[in-house]
């Protein structure tokens, strides 16, 4: 039995440790917030419920397999459905496209009925390579520890399979050379943005992303995806974890360069034999540890690197409801290419005409009742940074956050759909609440971009270069997104077992 320390009650961190509690370890999860789930949150007033975080659900199985293993199913705990229809999609030039959530075959009769049946059977073709993709990355990279270059070779090993992934074609390319219909183009490239990348970087192997939504459904949990926080915890307390919130951790203690504890930023000092980290890999090796030649590598490898974009939030309480929405609902800008210029630059946001994403779910436990609506909306943002990094915008600056909310609601009313008069009270949430609320550096919300062929392989790995730290969550090995970080979990639950200490 070993004694844990993990680091941040966010999802990867609430999962690990109860998956480390019935492997009979002493589990101690440290906090630094007033609540767990980090970016996992329904917020809850006045009878509105917004998930602030996660709005979409994909892969449960990863998590029925946390819940089954570590006492009870999943659907004990949380009332799971299938969101049907899917998405609402509505392009610059008027067209609109009603998704269903679940088959492929269906999806592509959707593209069919609103962009012809060119469209459909090209979105069928690359969705065809987009499951062989998924079945050769899988096993071998995203359910299996990250090890280096041999990862990389791993797939490597038949040409067929190298052409299929196309590690160096980028997901904008794959859109390019598949599709006639730009508008199609479009459609494939926000995917980029479920990793905070830039479609025209990021690796074609992200195609797996609208494969496994339309192989596996999407879900919604009663009550907002937030929940699931909530019932990770209990279940993690059920097995014996102690979750202390308000303990924000200062620094991870090495003896003889190998772990000793964690101190907290009010002195305290906690022994432990492991420490795992879900706070994001580069507040660990820039902050939280000592500088040793232990991590001069990582280091150097986390600066090259682009992080993620960021998310600018707006929870509206609406009198009255929609009609002809989703459940998950888009609204795409004219100029795609500019907007992923933006993300990554310091233009001034509020010149734009952004891609607005409105989470509207039909949920009775997430609204007063029948005649109000509770909107998330979400609009890609550059991260914040108080000091004028590239690449960023402050969104501290007096004034801009309220602007740019107006800015992206008149540009909603532009695209045919006015809210305004019916807004109860509104909540914004810029990047840099985000930074603050879970110390992801700029707010960004995945980590690092997944830029590049070799994107993949250049995350931090779960095992650390310091004996007994290991890292799970978004900004590590396989990724963000809740199934990656729920497999992260899974992954750094089976390496601790190894460990030597
Ligand atoms: C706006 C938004 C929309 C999203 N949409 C989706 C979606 O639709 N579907 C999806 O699957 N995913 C989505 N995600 C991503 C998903 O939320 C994350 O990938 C996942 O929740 C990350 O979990 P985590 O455990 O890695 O980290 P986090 O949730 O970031 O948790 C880390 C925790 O560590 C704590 N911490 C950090 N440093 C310290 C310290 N020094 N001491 C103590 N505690 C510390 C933080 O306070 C935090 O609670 C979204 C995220 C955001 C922000």
């Amino acid at each position: 039995m070993s004694r844990i320390v993990v680091i941040g009650a966010g999802a990867g961190g609430l999962a690990v440790a109860a998956r480390a509690a019935v492997k009979g370890h002493q589990v101690l999860i440290l906090e630094q917030g007033s609540r767990v789930g980090g970016k996992l949150h329904t917020l809850r007033q006045d009878g509105f419920a917004f998930d602030t975080g996660p709005s979409l659900f994909t892969l449960p199985a990863v998590y029925r397999d946390l819940f089954l293993k570590t006492g009870a199913a999943l659907e004990d705990s949380v009332d799971l459905q299938e969101v049907e229809p899917g998405f609402f999609y509505r392009f610059a030039d008027g067209t609109e496209l009603l998704m269903p959530g679940v088959g492929v075959g269906r999806a592509s009769t959707s593209i069919g009925d609103a962009l012809g049946g060119q469209a459909a059977a090209e979105w069928l073709g690359v969705m065809r390579r987009a499951g062989q993709m998924w079945q050769l990355t899988r096993a071998p990279i995203l359910q299996s520890p990250l090890d280096g270059w041999r990862s990389a070779a791993r797939l490597t090993r038949k040409v067929s399979d190298v052409r299929t992934i196309g590690p160096f074609t980028s997901l904008h390319r794959l859109g390019r050379q598949s599709f006639s219909d730009p508008r199609l183009v479009t459609l494939l490239d926000r995917y980029a943005t479920y990793t905070g990348s830039d479609p025209r970087r990021a690796p074609a192997a992200l195609a797996t992303i609208p494969f496994i939504e339309q192989t596996f459904g999407i879900w919604h949990i009663g009550g907002g995806i937030g929940t699931l926080a909530t019932v990770l915890a209990d279940r993690a307390r059920e097995r014996g974890v102690e979750i202390r919130t308000h303990s924000p951790v200062a620094s991870i203690v090495l003896r003889d360069d190998s772990i000793a504890g964690v101190q907290l930023v009010d002195g305290e000092q906690v022994e432990a034999d492991l420490v795992i980290s879900d706070a994001d890999a580069q507040h660990v090796y820039s902050t939280l540890l000592p500088k040793s030649s232990l991590t001069t590598r990582v280091n150097r490898t986390l600066s090259k690197q682009d992080r993620s974009f960021s998310g600018f939030v707006m929870l509206l309480a609406l009198r009255g409801r929609t009609s002809g929405l989703a459940h998950h609902n888009v609204w795409f800008g004219p100029d795609p290419g500019a907007e992923f210029d933006q993300l990554f630059s310091r233009n001034p946001a509020a010149n734009l005409k952004p891609t607005i994403y409105a989470c509207v779910p039909d949920d009775p436990l997430m609204r007063p009742d029948a005649d109000h609506e509770s909107w998330f909306v979400l609009v890609n943002s550059p991260r914040h940074s108080a000091t004028g990094e590239a690449g960023t915008i402050n969104w501290r600056t007096p004034g801009l956050a309220d602007d740019y909310g107006a800015h992206v609601l008149a540009e909603l009313a532009a695209r045919g759909t006015d809210v305004r008069d019916r807004i109860l009270w509104q909540q914004i949430q810029t990047p840099a609440d985000l930074e603050h609320d879970t110390a992801a550096p700029g707010g960004s919300i995945y980590g690092m971009a997944s830029r590049g062929a070799m994107s993949t392989f250049r995350r931090p790995s779960n095992s650390s270069p310091v004996p007994g730290l290991f890292l799970v969550g978004g900004s590590a090995h396989p990724g963000g997104g809740l199934p990656l970080v729920g497999m992260g979990a899974e992954m750094v639950a089976e390496a601790i077992g190894r460990a030597k200490h």
